[in-house]
Formats: C-alpha cells, structure tokens, sequence
C-alpha cells in the first residue's frame, strides 16, 4: 500500500470517531471540518511532492556515491541539438524525458539521441496544463502514444517516464502501472525554467551535488546550455562520474 491510502484508513477512522463523538457527547462538528481539510492538504501535498512517493514510488536517487545522471526534459525542444554538441564534446551520456509530440515533429533528434548514446524516456505525448486532471485511460493513452512514437523510429519502447510537472496522484498511478513504466523523479532541481542568472543555477546544482545525485534539466531552455559545459567540468572535478539512469538506479531503460 502506498502512504495515500494509509492516510485514507486514518482518516475514514478518525471520522468516524468523531462522527460518534459529535452526536453523543455533543463535539464541535468543526473538529470534522478541520480534519477534512488537513486530509485534502496531505492529499494536495502528496501530489506536488513527487519525492513524498505518496502515491506511486519513484525513482529519485542513485545509491552509488561517486555517479551524478543528467536527464533533461520536454525534449525534443530549442536547445536540445546545441546540448547534445556540448555532451558529445564532453563524452557525457544523459537521458531526455521527451514529450510524444515533439518527438513526432522532430525525429532526426530521436535518432541522434539514440545514435550518440543517450537514453530516451517519455514525458507524456501533449504536456498539456490539465496533464494531471485526466482520466487513467487518458493518461495511459499519452504514455502508450509516446512509446509508439519513440518505438517507431528507434525500434524500442521506453520504460522510463518522467511525470509531467512532476505531479502525480491516484490515475497517474494506475496509467503507470498498468504500462509498467518506472517513474523518475530527481533529487536536485536546478529550476533552469525560472532562472535568470547563470551563475547562481551552477551554483545551485554543485552546492546540492553528493553523489547518486539525479538532475533535473530542460532541453527548452537557453541557460542550460549556457551553463553546461561548465557543470560537467566542475562536477568531474569534484569526483563525480556521468553514468545514464539505467546504471545509476540498476533498471531497464527499455522493453
Ligand atoms: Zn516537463
């Protein structure tokens, strides 16, 4: 059982005691309330914080102390071939969650992933804002489309999935299951959506590094290939060796 049904045994629990005690000994029916409203707090939560593992287990640390994995997401995007010029300079392998639809549009980028090395993941087929208000059916759809698409011109399907927004709640769930996929998280966010200054994003990351360390990345963004080469040259310096997700977490990338 994962931690959000746990916490829903607690709670029709809890209600139900003091469901009892409001009508026999005369409790305040806003211990009910408040109660409730704690519950979907924990339940809003558990969402956001795909690290919580509240409602599917996922992926967000290696064990081995002296590996760091890039991966970057929403793919194939803006700066995803300047990107893949700096990882190929540097001999470096990472893994690009990529979203089904611009994999349609772009598959010469597919190719070139596969070709020089790096694993593919999928990151839902549209990324759309209402990714997480979708039905299991849905949400299967997107995952089964981007791995046809993937599959269709590297000739395997992904089993890595990276949540949209890094949400997920009960359907998110289900869809993953039901397509046996491993969901990734990470455990350093650069926030490289939102940042302005380049040094302050390296920052960031190195000030965060301590091995087995999964990074978040987009391939959309001007300042992640700005600051790249520099990451990579820093992150070795203090130890660290670039190994793909499958090595890192001991899994299969594909089926
Ligand atoms: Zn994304």
């Amino acid at each position: 059982m994962r931690p959000f049904q746990h916490l829903t045994i607690v709670f029709s629990s809890v209600m139900t005691m003091l469901a009892i005690a409001c009508v026999q000994y005369q409790l305040s029916v806003w211990w009910l309330v408040v109660t409730a409203l704690v519950y979907v707090h924990l339940l809003v939560l558990g969402a956001i914080f795909i690290r919580w593992n509240f409602y599917v287990k996922s992926f967000d640390k290696g064990t081995n102390k002296q590996w760091v994995s890039l991966t970057f997401d929403d793919g194939p995007a803006n700066y995803t071939l300047p990107i893949l010029d700096v990882l190929g300079e540097k001999q470096v392998s990472a893994t690009f969650f990529a979203i089904g639809k611009n994999v349609v549009a772009h598959p010469e980028t597919v190719k070139r992933w596969e070709k020089e090395g790096h694993l593919i993941g999928n990151h839902s087929y549209g990324h759309g804002f209402n990714f997480d208000w979708q039905s299991t059916k849905e949400m299967t759809k997107e995952i089964e489309s981007t791995n046809d698409a993937i599959a269709s011109i590297i000739g395997k399907k992904p089993r890595l999935f990276r949540p949209p927004y890094g949400v997920t709640n009960p359907n998110l769930a289900k869809a993953i299951n039901r397509t046996k996929m491993h969901s990734i998280a990470w455990n350093i966010r650069s926030f490289d959506t939102k940042s302005k200054d380049p040094q302050q994003l390296l920052d960031r990351i190195l000030d965060r590094l301590s091995g087995g360390d999964i990074i978040l990345l987009h391939d959309s963004m001007s300042i992640t290939h700005e600051i790249l080469t520099e990451l990579i040259d820093r992150t070795q310096q203090n130890g660290f060796t670039f190994v793909p997700l499958d090595k890192m977490l001991s899994i299969h990338a594909y089926s």
